[in-house]
């Protein structure tokens, strides 16, 4: 492509709302532009991008038997409600009516479309197994879009659905996954790590995530020998916790700490750690299936650890994690404001964590304001319904499932994969006739990958201070060229007979022909970050040494004109 018959503009300046390396990078090379919060056009070069990288997914798939269809994005309310969806979902489904008065949703997920097509065509075990997949637009309403395409609220997804008998065959298929989704983000060439993951709302119990690594990732991972999770699910085991069998109990005392609202007061002002202390949390939790409130219930933690809500609500079978209890509930239910609650005391169930079963004479509050208690002990001053591990887990604690202990990472979520089970066959009737003629729901799973996030992430990962560094495999361009004289005939011929030979090899250029100085193009080409530049000029031509460059480590090949091809292919081999 000729950059004058393209449509290509770079910004100079850094965006004021880009707050990550690889947005900044998008706008100021024009890959991205933002029409709304969240909502992005997608220029021709990230077009490009997200096209080579949606052919290495459709590659991977149709090899392993996938078929491809594409669905509605403008989906009917009663679809959604056969899975009691419509609600769960909350606001994240953007809702609207038409003229008649009907609601729909645009599509966030496509769970309930899929099941609701194939519900009409299989009826035996001959038609399974079957995966359908699309690369489609999703809508969700999320609450803060940002990072760009990171996390935008228009954005392209592929989801897959396996349709499957029996649970043996869905985690076949789920395997089968598993490892399509292994071979394109290797292919790629991105540093990713696959790790254990909550289901959310989709439900099914068996699930993972593909993470591309990043500093700026807003997950947190945690990897041991043969373990890794996302640390929203890993299990939290201190390597070397104390040993505290033999401390005597104390006896219980009521002791003022007047202004002393958070942990940290306390611990200044009571000169203990963090960790000494223990702290009192309280939910409103509700059961799933009946939506019947088994509130408020209290959560006592080791002052220096933090709750993971994803266990409490896993624990109390939830769809979305349980909601804190505000200042004036807290104050209906103890008597006390947060800062000065404990649970000796309470009628309400006491979830305790793993951590803090073998401290003793801890401080707590009094649940009357302004005070607190020392030398509380569990199971002499109160009862607790519940030991559990409510904790986040962090890197030093013990490696869950091997030798050793964890090591944290933070990653992007490019990919996520479920194993579903019958949940939503069952929920809509989608059935088959096994060989025995028995009606039974189909076995599902669905496997989900964020197109226009991978595109981002991957430049997240792989930057420097001018701008882009792309892997061959998904750069808009593979090459570079950068015209100098571009009213030289000679060097025009060359960059033109060059621009077509290596289109022959299956090798796309960007063609720099405009009037524009040298450093504008270099800094442009840097910026917009193809493997490969080459800059064509009057003096290297005279000189016999044409300067090819690698993006990534700036090595510079000097070459005469006879010898460019050759290398370009080698180097792109
Ligand atoms: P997240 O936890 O990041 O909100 P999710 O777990 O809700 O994502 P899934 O339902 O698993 O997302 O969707 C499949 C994939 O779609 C994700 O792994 C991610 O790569 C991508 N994705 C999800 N939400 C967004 C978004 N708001 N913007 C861009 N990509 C997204
Ligand atoms: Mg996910």
């Amino acid at each position: 492509m000729k950059w004058s018959s393209s449509y290509l503009y770079t910004l100079k300046e850094v965006p004021a709302d880009a707050e990550i390396p690889s947005h900044q990078l998008m706008v100021r090379g024009g890959y991205i532009k933002k029409l709304a919060q969240g909502i992005y056009t997608y220029g021709p070069l990230a077009l490009r991008a997200i096209r080579k990288f949606e052919a290495i997914v459709r590659d991977e798939l149709n090899k392993r038997n996938c078929v491809e269809l594409l669905m509605p994005m403008v989906q009917p309310k009663e679809l959604w409600e056969e899975t009691n969806r419509w609600s769960e979902m909350g606001k994240g489904l953007l809702k609207f009516k038409n003229r008649t008065d009907q609601e729909y949703c645009l599509g966030a997920t496509h769970e309930e479309v899929i099941t609701d097509y194939v519900r009409k065509d299989i009826k035996s075990y001959r038609d399974l197994p079957v995966n359908l997949y699309q690369v489609q637009t999703k809508y969700r309403d999320e609450i803060r879009p940002r990072f760009g395409l990171m996390r935008g609220r228009e954005f392209i997804m592929k989801d897959a659905y396996s349709f499957d008998p029996d649970e043996e065959a869905a985690k076949k298929s789920y395997q089968l996954m598993r490892e399509a989704y292994t071979d394109i983000f290797t292919r790629v060439g991105a540093d990713f790590r696959t790790v254990k993951a909550d289901s959310g709302n989709i439900g099914g119990n068996l699930s993972e995530e593909f993470h591309i690594l990043a500093e700026t990732g807003e997950d947190g991972l945690l990897v041991g020998e043969g373990f890794a999770a996302n640390v929203e699910v890993c299990p939290a085991i201190e390597a070397n916790p104390a040993d505290n069998s033999s401390v005597k109990e104390e006896k219980l005392e009521k002791f003022e700490t007047k202004g002393l609202k958070t942990i940290d007061d306390l611990a200044k002002a009571t000169k203990q750690p963090a960790s000494s202390l223990v702290k009192s949390l309280f939910f409103e939790a509700s059961k799933k299936e009946s939506d019947q409130l088994v509130k408020p219930i209290c959560v006592l933690l080791k002052g220096s650890d933090e709750m993971n809500p994803i266990k409490l609500k896993n624990f109390l079978g939830m769809a979305n994690p349980p909601r804190m209890l505000t200042d004036e509930e807290v104050k209906q239910v103890t008597g006390a404001s947060p800062g000065s609650c404990g649970p000796v005391g309470l009628e309400i169930p006491i979830f305790m964590d793993t951590a803090v079963d073998n401290m003793k004479n801890y401080t707590v509050g009094a649940n009357v304001d302004d005070y607190h208690l020392k030398n509380v002990n569990h199971g002499r001053d109160f009862k607790v319904a519940k030991l559990m591990d409510l904790r986040v887990a962090r890197e030093g604690d013990k490696n869950p499932e091997g030798e050793g202990t964890l090591q944290g990472y933070r990653g992007i979520e490019v990919g996520h994969i479920f194993y579903l089970g019958n949940k939503y066959s069952k929920a809509m009737k989608a059935t088959y006739l096994d060989q025995g003629g028995k009606a039974k729901p189909i076995e599902m799973g669905c496997y989900g990958i964020g197109i226009s996030r991978v595109v981002q992430a991957v430049i997240e990962q792989s930057h420097d201070k001018d701008g882009i560094i792309w892997p061959k495999s998904i750069a808009p361009y593979e090459v570079h060229i950068c015209l100098l004289d571009p009213k030289d005939q000679e060097i025009v011929g060359l960059a033109n007979s060059l621009y077509e030979e290596l289109k022959v090899e299956g090798i796309d250029c960007l063609l720099d022909d405009r009037d524009e100085r040298p450093g504008v193009k270099f800094k442009d080409a840097d910026l917009l970050g193809m493997p490969l530049r080459l800059v064509l000029g009057r003096r290297g031509m005279d000189e016999g040494a044409l300067e090819l460059v690698e993006r990534a480590t700036k090595k510079v090949h000097k070459l005469s004109a006879d010898k460019i091809k050759s290398k370009i292919l080698e180097l792109l081999k």
